[in-house]
């Protein structure tokens, strides 16, 4: 057997010796080539590496030539503490990190030192010679360079809804058993229910743990339908906040009123996690211990989103948005104050068998936003850049877009327009007829349009604004009279 290791990165000794970090996170990329030949038949062969310290991740893909002679080349994976695991023929590339690995392997930590690819040879011919090649990307991040679900397309530019908080058996999930006992919930029921409710996007946010990663791993493949984003419930005695697109470690263990509130976000934010207050206006104390948002000092400019609408609220509010407990009033006054968040909404859903459509159900409320594409990525951008809207309706189709035209220019949500007090107010528009549209400015009423249609239609409106506004969002209440679409701000610098 021939063996040699390549590298993609620079040039060959330099890339094998020493850690190479590219903006992806990628430490080195190996290329392991070499041929078996029919001396090679039902024998296993090691095709050793070096991993460098600081790695977090493993991804490996692999080919060989000669199939039409029948020659078969098994796979598996030794760490320095032996065998990590083995896909035989069955999968032509893997992952293994300490949080998740592709199924067929454990998954561990990418510990320094001595790895090996374990090629087993069921067959070759005598007188074959089989090319073989093993690509073996090492990255110093587990996050780094890997989504937990793939389509075949990335998605144009445009709106996903989805589901931004729920839990499972890996944190206080519960459903029913087959037998009808109350038990822990495995991950594809919820996964089932966020499917069958048509979303795009879907985040498991267990609380404080990231042991939920595996099995995104196991079902990613599955729910190809569904962008699962990687996230988690931080879970403190003064709050809880969801942090979204990393699996890093994150000490949650917040005392003293929560002082180290900002560096647990720096941390966030550090590993690329996107931050989002989650039902700050529930009460905290012994009525609901650490629910509501007083971690001491917190620094909101640093806060990304906020969790506007939370199913698990509105189960105990009948279903009402509008309540003392909703997070709509925590985020208008940060908005006030002149902080730029975007809001956002999520089931809060431990039991995938709440009624689709009932307050708390998965989808219930939904989370709209308007991303370059459906990738995990995309979605997060899109939050971050706020041309988001939450709807609590229970429409699966539902539309609320708002654009502020000033001086020849268009804003849209998210965006900071130049403060003039002459604009014109453009609001997209797809809900149920009968209801109306409310034109909010720093938390008060200016303006309100009637909704005689059923289908897509913009309304565009001249609009003066009040001289000491700084934002400007729309919303829409149904034919009752209920709030049931919340759109985000658009900013107004003066
Ligand atoms: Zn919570
Ligand atoms: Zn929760």
């Amino acid at each position: 057997m021939m063996i040699h290791i390549l590298c993609r990165t620079l040039f060959m000794i330099l890339a094998c010796s020493l850690p190479v970090r590219a903006v992806d996170g990628l430490l080195q990329s190996l290329d392991l080539k070499g041929s078996i030949t029919g001396e090679d038949h039902q024998s296993y062969v090691e095709l050793p590496f070096e991993v460098p310290a600081g790695a977090e991740r493993l991804t490996v893909s692999f080919s060989y030539s000669g199939r039409e002679d029948r020659t078969t080349i098994d796979l598996g994976l030794v760490g320095p503490d032996g065998l990590v695991g083995w896909s035989g023929g069955n999968k032509a590339s893997f992952t293994v990190a300490a949080t998740d690995a592709t199924p067929s392997y454990f998954a561990a930590p990418v510990k320094a030192g001595r790895w090996a690819l374990l090629l087993g040879v069921p067959n070759i011919r005598g007188g074959v010679s089989s090319a073989y090649e093993a690509r073996v990307d090492i990255y110093g991040a587990a996050d780094a360079g890997l989504a937990f679900s793939v389509r075949d397309d990335s998605g144009a530019a445009g709106w996903y809804r989805g589901d931004l908080h729920s839990h499972s058996g890996h944190s206080d999930g519960s459903c029913a058993s087959k037998a009808g006992k109350r038990v822990p919930c495995p991950v594809f029921r919820t996964f089932e229910a966020a499917t069958a409710a048509g979303l795009d996007f879907f985040a498991l946010s267990e609380h404080n743990t990231a042991s939920h990663a595996r099995a995104l791993r196991d079902l990613g493949g599955y729910y190809d339908t569904l962008t699962l984003l990687p996230a988690r419930e931080i879970t403190t005695f003064y709050g809880h906040m969801n942090v979204f697109g990393t699996f890093a470690p994150l000490d949650f263990k917040l005392t003293n009123g929560g002082e180290r509130i900002k560096a647990l976000i720096d941390a966030a934010h550090k590993a690329g996690g996107l931050v989002s207050l989650n039902h700050p206006g529930l009460p905290s104390g012994e009525d609901c211990m650490g629910c509501g948002w007083v971690a001491k000092d917190t620094d909101f400019s640093k806060v990304d989103a906020i969790e506007v609408i939370n199913g698990g609220t509105l189960r105990h509010t009948g279903g009402m948005v509008e309540h003392p407990r909703s997070g709509i009033l925590f985020w208008e006054a940060r908005l006030n104050e002149g902080h730029r968040m975007t809001a956002i909404g999520g089931s809060d859903n431990h039991d995938p068998d709440i009624a689709p459509g009932s307050p708390g159900a998965i989808a219930m409320p939904t989370t709209v936003v308007h991303a370059k594409g459906r990738d995990a990525a995309a979605i997060l951008g899109g939050i971050r850049k706020g041309r988001v809207f939450v709807d609590a309706s229970g429409m699966a189709d539902s539309i609320l877009d708002l654009a502020l035209q000033v001086g020849g220019h268009t804003f849209v949500m998210g965006e900071v327009a130049p403060f003039t007090p002459s604009v014109t107010l453009s609001v997209t528009v797809k809900s149920a007829s009968g209801g109306r549209i409310q034109i909010i400015e720093n938390g008060t009423e200016t303006k309100s349009a009637s909704i005689d249609k059923n289908d897509l239609h913009t309304l565009s409106m001249d609009h003066v604004l009040g001289p000491d506004t700084t934002w400007v969002r729309a919303n829409v209440r149904d034919a009752e009279g209920r709030l049931v679409l919340v759109g985000n701000p658009i900013y107004l610098a003066h």
